[in-house]
């Protein structure tokens, strides 16, 4: 009985198969982090949705700007995210006096690329994505006639004739998307839809792996930002799953109530998280265990002194 109880307070921790910070990201922060040693440095929006990161960003003196901004006075160095930006916008920051670094990520250049070929061949443009994030401000940015479908209930906006053109945010669920693109078909049996799968393949991958983890683990620990989409998604992915999930930025943010009773723990992180962050908070996972096997065993040497 004593060792059944001891081994019940010991938590298993499993790091997802694919987990944290995109090849995508990572290229913007190396790219960033090169200038460092400039003087006057703008990042235009949020680098990535880590407040690790901004954090080091600030102590190396780069500043944030907005990429919307129609007041463009600030001059030195711009920084277009990996999150990418509409051709207006890029047009309108790139100037004689301002050098512009661009680290938008391939695969958001190719959903931009997917929607211009959708427009090109005469579909009416609808981006799945979440509304007023920074890539799909970008990739509607250029066409206002574009419809963002967040939810079931934007659908109502897509038109019920013509050609339908359907791209995707990079990080949206697999299945919210082939669900949404689903209901646009059976509802508009008049027009002709087409779908590009726009969603970048980190995202699925680490979608994936969330999904194997939520089949045999108790809990699982997501670590980002709380405004990083791809993050909230996995967060959703396991919830879906009925599996339990908790979000944490460090590993100062986990409470050592949530591991009371669990055995097996999964740990996934979104794609703008430090892989340093991942390792810190599975190492504070397994210390949380500790302590509950501590408190454990000193129950049951109270238990023994009251028998
Ligand atoms: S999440 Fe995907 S699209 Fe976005 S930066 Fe990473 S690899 Fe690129």
């Amino acid at each position: 009985m004593k060792i059944e109880k001891e081994i019940m307070s010991r938590v298993n921790v499993h790091l997802a198969s694919h987990y944290g910070m995109c090849f995508g990201v990572k290229d913007a922060l190396a790219a960033t982090r090169s200038t460092y040693d400039e003087n006057d440095v703008t990042v235009l929006g949020q680098l990535v949705h880590n407040p690790l990161v901004s954090q080091e960003l600030t102590e190396n003196g780069i500043k944030q700007g907005d990429l919307n901004n129609s007041i463009t006075d600030i001059a030195g160095t711009v920084i277009i995210t990996a999150h990418g930006a509409s051709e207006s916008d890029r047009s309108r920051w790139a100037s004689t006096h301002r050098k512009v670094v661009d680290t938008t990520c391939p695969l958001v250049h190719k959903a931009h690329e997917s929607l211009v070929s959708l427009i090109d061949s005469g579909f009416f443009p609808v981006v799945i994505g979440k509304k007023g994030h920074a890539e799909v401000n970008g990739l509607v940015g250029d066409f206002p006639q574009a419809i963002v479908i967040e939810g079931d209930e934007d659908i109502f906006d897509v038109p019920y004739e013509g050609k339908i053109g359907i791209v995707s945010q990079t990080t949206q669920s697999i299945e919210k998307v082939d669900e949404l693109v689903e209901k646009i078909r059976s509802t508009r049996n008049a027009c002709e839809v087409r779908f590009i799968d726009t969603i970048c393949s980190p995202t699925k991958n680490r979608q994936k792996a969330v999904k194997d983890l939520s089949e045999f683990c108790d809990l699982i620990v997501v670590v980002g930002g709380s405004n990083s989409n791809n993050t909230s998604q996995l967060v959703s992915t396991v919830e879906s799953l009925g599996c339990r999930a908790v979000q944490v930025e460090r590993p100062e943010d986990l409470i050592l109530d949530w591991f009371i009773g669990v055995k097996d723990v999964g740990v996934t992180a979104g794609t703008s998280t430090l892989n340093e962050t991942v390792i810190s908070v599975s190492e504070r996972i397994k210390a949380i265990s500790e302590e509950l096997a501590v408190k454990d065993r000193e129950y049951l040497g109270k238990e023994r002194i009251l028998c």
